[in-house]
């Protein structure tokens, strides 16, 4: 089901979406090397006592996932893309960390995500990270009044493509609001013009995340962190974006 939200609705994921930026932007900067996935997951976890909000990880179970999640946030490192389990695993220089993080704040729900490197920098890994960021930020410009979810779906794509990476289907956007899957769908390729007409109020996820050899993907033996099938490394950048008739409006902004 599609619904629309009010303003007042809007500010109040607005609220949830500053407490999920803050969450990001304390993780990334733990994110060092030598320091544990598991660290990382504290810290969230920390964070969300101390606000009084609620994971929507820990108790998350749906099919394609071998067991409740069991964490607060997503770590995925280097070849793993998404839904990354933390572990007992100590970053080291040159690694590629995408954060993916999403909680509920007073029934209201943000979901985002960022990738960054640790230590230094490799130049190819750099070049995904900052064509994911592009894709990210030209999928929100087409959420607008008027567009339809195709003409995101192909700003996202159109990117990838320029960039001469492959696009994978099985994951990408959903509707934001009390829960934190919902619909629509928004596919990061596709074509413009097509699908659900944006109306003011809708509230949704636009995530990108591109690998950088494939775009097939493995399921790690944890049941849950989503590898690419070539060891090929990854990125992924997620904003709750909120349609309104003066544009959109990232609310989980940093
Ligand atoms: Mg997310």
């Amino acid at each position: 089901m599609i619904e629309l939200r009010t303003p007042a609705e809007i500010e109040r994921l607005r609220i949830a979406g500053e407490f999920v930026g803050s969450v990001l932007t304390a993780t990334a900067a733990a994110s060092a090397v030598g320091v544990n996935l598991l660290e990382l997951d504290a810290l969230a976890h920390d964070m969300i006592r101390a606000r009084g909000a609620e994971s929507c990880y820990i108790d998350y179970h749906p099919s394609f996932g071998g067991s409740p999640f069991g964490k607060v946030i997503c770590t995925s490192v280097n070849d793993a893309a998404l839904h990354g389990l933390p572990h007992d695993y100590r970053l080291r220089d040159g690694d590629v960390l995408s954060l993916d993080f999403a909680a509920s704040v007073d029934g209201w729900v943000s979901d985002s995500a960022v990738t960054i490197i640790v230590g230094t920098p490799r130049p190819e890994d750099q070049r995904l990270i900052e064509v994911t960021s592009r894709a990210l930020d030209a999928g929100i410009a087409a959420a607008t009044v008027g567009n339809r979810i195709g003409d995101i779906s192909a700003a996202i794509g159109d990117v990838a493509h320029a960039a001469g990476l492959k696009v994978n289907l099985d994951f990408g956007g959903h509707g934001v609001g009390t829960i934190m899957h919902g619909d629509p769908h928004i596919a990061n390729d596709g074509r413009a013009g097509r699908g659900l007409p944006l109306r003011a109020g809708l509230v949704f996820a636009i995530e990108p995340w591109f690998m950088l050899g494939t775009k097939k993907l493995y399921t790690d033996e944890d049941g849950w962190t989503l590898r690419s099938s070539d060891g090929s490394r990854a990125a992924h950048f997620e904003h709750t974006v909120a349609v309104t008739d003066d544009g959109p409006v990232v609310l989980s902004a940093r």
